[in-house]
C-alpha cells in the first residue's frame, strides 16, 4: 500500500551535501526528510580525501575561492558543535597543506599564487628546497620549492557525515536509506514532492542534492542541469607512524595523513557512470606518489576507493533556485570540493528555504549563469 506523507523539506540524496543541508535546516527547527537510494555517504562522499582545500585547489581568484574560504572558516566551530551534539569527532586536522612545485613552470605558478592569495589576506608561506631538505631529509623527490598553506585543513569524510546525521536526527531530521527517488510530484510550475517505489512524499520544498546523478533527476523534474560524473580513484595505505605531518599536494597525486592511514589520491576520469576500480588509474597515482615521496614505496596497501564527483563544465557548483520552477532548490555540482563546501551550502540553502537573503551572492552559482 502506498503511503503519503508531508514534510517541510525533502532532500534527494544523502551524501555530504544533502546531510549538511539537513543539519543546518534542523538547527533552524525544520524537520527535513533525506531520501537516499543506497546508504548515506556511500557514493562520492566515501571516496573523498576530506581536504578543506580552499587555497590549494584554486589557481586564480574566483567566486569559488571566496565561497571556499567562507566555508572553511565555519569548520572549527562546526567540529565543536557536532562533537557536543553527536559525540562524534570529525577528525579535523589543522596541520595545513604543502603544495610542492615539481618543475620550473609549476614553481612560477605557485609563486604567483603565493602573491595573489596573500593579497586576499590568506596565509601562504614560500619554502625553498634547502629548507625542505633541512626539515624533511629525503622525504621528497626532486622539487622546485613549495607553497605551505597553514589554514587548509582536512577532515575524515565519513566521520563528518556520521556526525552531521546523528546531530540532525537529534534535532528532528529523518533519514531514509535504500529508497530511490524515481520521479517528482508537480502541480503546474511547482514541484510538490517526490515519488519513490514505496510511496509519495509531499514537501513544501524539495532540494536536489543527488551528486553526479543530479542532472538525470533534473531532467525528470523538467529542467536542464549540467552535472556529470567525474570518476576518482584513490588508495588508503597503512601507516604505523605518520609519514608526513601535513597533507602533501602536487601534480598527479596528493597524500593526506589520516589516523594510521595515508590517503593517496586521485584520478580524474570522464567515463560516464562506470565505477569499477581499474588498475591503470591506481598504478598512475601510486607511481606519481612514489616519485614525489619515495619512502611511500614501502607502505602496505589497505584499500582502494572509487567515487563519482559531481562535475560541472565551469567547475562551479549549482546552488539555488530553478528558473521557472517553484518548490525546488538545487545543491549540486560541487566537483572536487564538496566536503570543503558542505557547511556553506547547508547555510545558504537554509537561508533560501527560510526566506532569508543569502549571505553570499549566488549569481555565479545560479542555474541561469
Ligand atoms: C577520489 C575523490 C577525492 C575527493 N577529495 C575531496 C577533497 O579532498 N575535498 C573535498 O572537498 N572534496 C573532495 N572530493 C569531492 C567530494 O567527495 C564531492 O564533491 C562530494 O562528496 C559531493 O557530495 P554530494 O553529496 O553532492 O554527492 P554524493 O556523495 O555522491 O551523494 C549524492 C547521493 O545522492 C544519492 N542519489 C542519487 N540518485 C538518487 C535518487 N534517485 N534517489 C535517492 N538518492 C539518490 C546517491 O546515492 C548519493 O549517495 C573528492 C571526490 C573523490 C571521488
Amino acid at each position: 500500500m502506498q503511503t503519503q506523507t508531508h514534510y517541510d523539506v525533502c532532500i534527494v540524496g544523502g551524501g555530504i551535501i544533502g546531510c549538511s543541508i539537513a543539519y543546518y535546516l534542523a538547527k533552524q527547527g525544520l524537520r527535513p526528510l533525506v531520501i537516499e537510494k543506497n546508504t548515506l555517504g556511500s557514493q562520492s562522499t566515501q571516496a573523498g580525501a576530506g581536504m578543506l582545500g580552499a587555497q590549494v585547489e584554486m589557481d586564480e581568484p574566483s567566486p569559488l575561492y571566496d565561497l571556499g574560504i567562507a566555508s572553511r572558516s565555519l569548520y572549527k566551530e562546526l567540529a565543536a558543535e557536532l562533537k557536543d551534539l553527536s559525540g562524534v569527532e570529525i577528525e579535523l586536522q589543522t596541520s595545513g597543506i604543502l603544495r610542492l612545485a615539481v618543475s620550473e613552470e609549476d614553481r612560477a605558478a605557485l609563486r604567483a599564487r603565493h602573491k595573489w592569495q596573500g593579497e586576499t589576506g590568506q596565509k601562504t608561506e614560500w619554502i625553498e628546497d634547502e629548507e625542505l631538505r633541512r626539515d624533511f631529509g629525503n622525504l621528497f623527490g626532486p622539487t622546485f620549492g613549495a607553497l605551505f598553506l597553514p589554514d587548509d585543513h582536512q577532515v575524515r569524510n565519513l566521520a563528518l557525515l556520521r556526525s552531521l546525521t546523528i546531530a540532525a536526527t537529534r534535532l528532528g531530521a529523518i533519514f531514509m536509506e535504500h529508497t530511490e527517488v524515481i520521479g517528482f510530484l508537480r502541480q503546474g510550475n511547482r514541484i510538490t514532492g517526490v515519488e519513490t517505489p514505496t510511496g509519495k512524499f509531499e514537501a513544501d520544498q524539495v532540494i536536489l542534492a543527488a551528486g553526479a546523478w543530479s542532472g538525470i533527476l533534473g531532467k525528470w523534474a523538467g529542467f536542464d542541469l549540467s552535472v556529470f560524473p567525474v570518476k576518482g580513484q584513490a588508495v588508503l595505505a597503512r601507516t604505523l607512524a605518520p609519514v608526513t605531518p601535513f597533507t602533501v599536494f602536487t601534480h598527479g597525486a596528493y597524500m593526506v595523513p589520516k589516523v594510521n592511514q595515508l590517503y593517496i589520491g586521485a584520478t580524474m576520469e570522464q567515463v560516464g557512470f562506470d565505477q569499477s576500480p581499474a588498475l591503470q588509474g591506481i598504478a598512475r597515482i601510486l607511481s606519481d606518489a612514489i616519485r614525489i615521496m619515495p619512502p611511500l614505496a614501502k607502505l602496505g596497501m589497505e584499500q582502494s576507493l572509487v567515487g563519482l564527483r559531481p562535475g560541472s563544465s565551469d567547475g562551479l557548483p549549482f546552488i539555488g533556485e530553478v528558473p521557472g520552477l517553484k518548490g525546488i532548490l538545487v545543491a549540486s555540482g560541487h566537483f572536487r570540493n564538496g566536503v570543503l563546501l558542505a557547511p556553506i551550502t547547508g547555510q545558504i540553502i537554509t537561508e533560501l528555504v527560510t526566506g532569508h537573503k543569502p549571505g553570499f551572492d549566488l549569481s555565479p552559482f545560479s542555474l541561469a549563469r
